[in-house]
Formats: C-alpha cells, sequence, structure tokens
C-alpha cells in the first residue's frame, strides 16, 4: 500500500473549518501561516513519520526507552520544538494552542506516538511560556538553539506522582492530594525530592518542568514549578514503562534526591503551581484532542486506501453498509475536529494565549537581545513584580471565571476527539476485518494509541467533570491570583486525611 494516496486532498483551514478560516482576527497573514504550518506538518509526518511508525512501535517492545532521535532533528529543524513559543520570546507566533493542535492532528495522522513526543516537548516548554519574560531566556532559548545538534535539548513536564494522578490535575481534589514529592528551602535555592511517573519525553529531556508543594500538608497552596536541569546532581531516571499505544514517545519514572534548583529557576512565584498547572491543561488539551482526531483520521485515511486500492478489498466499497460506516467515520473526525478548533482558537483569541500577544509582552520581545540581556533588564524581570506579569495579566484579563469555561472548552476537545479515536479505530479494524493484510497491524496500532488519549492530559472521567464545572455548572474557580478559600474547600480539606496518617 502506497504511503500516501492520492485520494487525500490537502485540505485548507479554511475548507476544513470555514468559521476559522472567516474569524475577523484569524485571518490575512496569521491564517497563511497557519495554512503554511498545516501543510509542513502534513508533509513531514507523510514522509517521514508514517513510513517508520511500525518501526518504532516494535523497537519499544524490547526498549521502552528508545528515542527517535533522527526524526526529531529533522522535526526540529522544521520548528516542531518551538511550536508553543510566542513571538515575544523569540517563537513563531501568538498563536499557540491553535497552532499546536493543527500540527498535532497532522502527526497523529502519521503515528500517534510521535504526536506525543512532540506535544510533550511543548507541554514541557508551557509552564516557561505562561511563567512570563522572566522564563523567556535560558532553557527555552537553548532548546531552541539546539535543534542542529545530534541530540537536540529535549523538554518534558512533571505532575503526575505514583500516589497523586487525577488528584494534581483538579482544583479541588489537589486539597486533598496525597503527594510524596516536596521542595525544600535551602540557601539560594530549594532541594527538590520524591518520585514523579509517567512523564512522557522524561528519560531524554535536558529540561524539566516540575511541580513540587513546598509544604506537602499544604499541596493546593503550596504547589510551585520548578525547571530543572537533568543534568543536575541527584537527578535519575528510575525505569521506563512497557507500553500498549505511543510507544515512539516513552514515559519514564524520575527519582529526584535533593536536586538544587536555584530562586531564579522557579518559574512564577512560589505558590503559583495550581494556577500554572490549570493554565497549561487548558492549553494542552485541545492539541490532545487534536491528537485523538488525527488518529482516528490515520485510521479512517489508511482504511479507505485500502478499500479503493486493494483487491482483496474488491467490492467492499459498493456496499451501503461500508458506505455508512465510512461516512460516520468521517462525521467523528469532523466533529472532533471543531472541537478542539473551538477550543483552541477562544483559548488563543479570548483567554489566556492572548495574553502572549499583550503590548506589554511584545514590547519586551522587540527589544534588542543585548538589552534584553543587560542585566538591569533581567533583574527587573526577576523581581516579584516582573514574576508575577503573566499571572496577574491573567486575572486582570481573564479571571477565575475566564479559566474555568476556558478548561470547560478545552477539556470537551480532549474528551470529543479520544472517545473519536476510539470509536473510529474499532470501526476501521471491524469493516477490514482478519484478511486485510498489511494494514491489520497499521489499524492495530491506531486502536493502541487510541486509549491513551482518553487516560492522559487526565482521564476523560475528569475532563468531563471539567466541563460540567466550566459549561453547565458554570462555576468560577478561585485559583487567580493567589488561592482564595471557598466554601466548597474548606469541606475538602476539612474531610482530608492528614499526611502521615495513611
Ligand atoms: C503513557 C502516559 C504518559 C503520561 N505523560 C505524562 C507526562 O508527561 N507528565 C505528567 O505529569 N503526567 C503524565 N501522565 C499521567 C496522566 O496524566 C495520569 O495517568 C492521569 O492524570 C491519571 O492519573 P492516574 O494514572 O494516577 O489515575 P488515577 O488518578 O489513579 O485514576 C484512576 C481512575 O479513577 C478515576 N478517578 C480518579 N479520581 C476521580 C474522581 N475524583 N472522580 C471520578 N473519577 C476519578 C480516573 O478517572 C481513572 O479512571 C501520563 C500517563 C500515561 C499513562
Amino acid at each position: 500500500m502506497q504511503a500516501h494516496s492520492a485520494h487525500h486532498r490537502v485540505e485548507t483551514l479554511r475548507e476544513r473549518a470555514p468559521r476559522v478560516g472567516g474569524h475577523p482576527l484569524l485571518s490575512g497573514r496569521r491564517l497563511a501561516e497557519l495554512e503554511a504550518d498545516l501543510r509542513t506538518a502534513r508533509e513531514f509526518s507523510l514522509r517521514t513519520i508514517r513510513p517508520r511508525a511500525l518501526e518504532f512501535d516494535r523497537i519499544a517492545l524490547d526498549e521502552p526507552g528508545n528515542f527517535a532521535w533522527d526524526v526529531v532533528r529533522e522535526g526540529g529543524k522544521l520548528g516542531l520544538l518551538s511550536i508553543v513559543t510566542p513571538r515575544a520570546a523569540g517563537g513563531p507566533v501568538d498563536w499557540a494552542c491553535l497552532r499546536a493542535a493543527l500540527i498535532s492532528e497532522e502527526l497523529a495522522a502519521g503515528c500517534g506516538g510521535f504526536a506525543t513526543l512532540f506535544g510533550a516537548h511543548s507541554l514541557g516548554a508551557s509552564p516557561l511560556v505562561m511563567g512570563g519574560p522572566a522564563c523567556w531566556e535560558g532553557a527555552l532559548k537553548e532548546a531552541a538553539s539546539s535543534v542542529a545538534d545530534p541530540r537536540p535539548q529535549i523538554m518534558a513536564f512533571c505532575i503526575t506522582e505514583p500516589t497523586a494522578g487525577t488528584d494534581v490535575e483538579h482544583h479541588v481534589w489537589m486539597h486533598a492530594a496525597q503527594t510524596v514529592t516536596r521542595a525544600d528551602r535551602t540557601d539560594g535555592g530549594w532541594l527538590l525530592s520524591g518520585t514523579k511517573h509517567f512523564i512522557s519525553n522524561g528519560n531524554v529531556a535536558t529540561w524539566l518542568t516540575v511541580f513540587m508543594a513546598t509544604d506537602p500538608r499544604r499541596p493546593y497552596e503550596t504547589l510551585t514549578a520548578f525547571l530543572v536541569d537533568s543534568r543536575s546532581p541527584g537527578f535519575s531516571v528510575v525505569r521506563c514503562e512497557h507500553k500498549m499505544g505511543h510507544r515512539a514517545s516513552p514515559a519514564a519514572e524520575l527519582k529526584f534526591d535533593e536536586v538544587f534548583v536555584s530562586d531564579r529557576n522557579v518559574i512564577g512565584r512560589p505558590g503559583d503551581g495550581m494556577a500554572l498547572t490549570i493554565a497549561v491543561l487548558a492549553a494542552s488539551r485541545p492539541p490532545v484532542g487534536a491528537i485523538g482526531t488525527g488518529i482516528a483520521r490515520g485510521a479512517y485515511e489508511r482504511l479507505l486506501d485500502w478499500l479503493r486500492e486493494d483487491p482483496a478489498a474488491a467490492g467492499l466499497l459498493e456496499r451501503q453498509q461500508v458506505q455508512i460506516a465510512l461516512a460516520k467515520m468521517k462525521e467523528e473526525i469532523h466533529l472532533a475536529r471543531q472541537a478542539y478548533i473551538d477550543a483552541a482558537t477562544h483559548f488563543d483569541t479570548f483567554s489566556v494565549g492572548s495574553l502572549s500577544g499583550a503590548p506589554a509582552m511584545r514590547a519586551f520581545g522587540r527589544l534588542p537581545s543585548a538589552l534584553r540581556d543587560n542585566s538591569l533588564v533581567r533583574r527587573s524581570m526577576d523581581t516579584k513584580v516582573g514574576r508575577g506579569m503573566v499571572m496577574e495579566a491573567m486575572t486582570r484579563k481573564v479571571g477565575n471565571r475566564g479559566l474555568t469555561r476556558t478548561l470547560g472548552l478545552s477539556s470537551m476537545a480532549k474528551a470529543c476527539g479520544s472517545d473519536a479515536a476510539m470509536r473510529v479505530t474499532g470501526m476501521a479494524l471491524e469493516i477490514a476485518g482478519l484478511d486485510c493484510g498489511a494494514l491489520r497491524p497499521e489499524l492495530e496500532k491506531c486502536m493502541r494509541d487510541a486509549k491513551l488519549t482518553q487516560i492522559y492530559e487526565g482521564t476523560n472521567q475528569l475532563n468531563r467533570l471539567e466541563v460540567f464545572e466550566g459549561l453547565v455548572a458554570e462555576h468560577a474557580m478561585s485559583v487567580l491570583p493567589r488561592p482564595e478559600v471557598t466554601d466548597r474547600h474548606r469541606e475538602v480539606t476539612a474531610a482530608r486525611v492528614p499526611v502521615g496518617s495513611r
């Protein structure tokens, strides 16, 4: 079977989502940029990722830590390692969420694992982007300029712990989370200790954005984001998971044994961790919905190629039962895509994403690099005011209600895309049956890849509760700018089992 059939014409963004194409804020140059990104990602996915998807899937069976450095290098040269970096921080665009989502769908149509690999890197970079100008020099730039190295600098995002997964992703349950990591104060910085697990890219990352409480008895109030250099003493990789799907992206358990992090590498301010987590998840869930959409599309396109081209499938396409099933698959993909495009456009134009294009941020981005590196400017950014810049802007421009709504839309996109992936890959396997030759392992992989999209970035149960809170009950969480204690929080905190008594 051909890697790329002529039947799958490249749809433009305007064709895919007329509402986005016609959006007054997304016209002219911006639309042209997104169309170009779409074409680049599709080309890379068809030429490099799809032909090697099964190869990396098989290698990881024996070597779960394997990492496709050559593919990553090639993607890095195309800008896939700086997808979310805003212009003001030296990156390519201000419309990061929609851009990341569109690219993710293209990559996932080739291989869900590679989409997750590049997505996990963007996820690791996101807290730095949202940390504001104080966090834009150092790691973000070093990573961006390492793309030509044999092993470019990869990033990873670490919140999940062996005893706390869903809880650390929710603004109320975090009060009761049984976290086992801690950051202790020391001269000039913090000592990080404990274990994080299921960390995508964790075994190969140079930079990790790590969330730990400075007082484990008050995880919500004291959650803090740290930038960790994996070359630091005390950091180690315990093991990599044997996974069912997304095997091109390794997931690792990581140990922190009093890893020193200087005050300068605190992202935002101590205690901003929960607000940052929510903002990052609101940004990352549309791209995960897009990964689900892409996996579904990959299965649909592979099946259609087979139905049209393989003699073993002769006559099947003329059967109404098959035509109805294909139409249903197309419908699932279309609706999942609209959901992530809606959520991402909302995030970029009306919510947290719009802050990176705000005048103050742009003004900083326009400073010549010599001036940005000037010690006075750097020191002014490294103050409480400089570090709190984005969080304060979020409070003023988005607010707690706006953030809850954004998270609701993003969570809806994530749940829609991942469920569509499971349904469509299942249907594709049913139509193809047992005797479809080389198509069989490809479709089986699509289905194995689909399952993880229902689990990571918060399980779909959690995501649907976020939809309820943000879009049905229309609550306003209280993570901005500092945790306010609400009656609901008090209730949960009162019911909490004290740390150490379990
Ligand atoms: C391959 C892989 C890669 C990952 N990559 C990363 C990464 O890069 N960085 C990172 O930080 N994390 C990562 N994760 C972690 C992922 O986000 C968590 O697995 C996920 O949040 C679920 O947490 P858990 O596994 O601890 O499940 P649990 O929280 O133990 O949940 C188990 C089940 O209980 C349900 N549940 C839990 N609490 C509630 C509740 N209050 N109400 C209703 N239902 C509930 C859940 O929905 C789920 O079905 C990854 C996970 C996997 C599997």
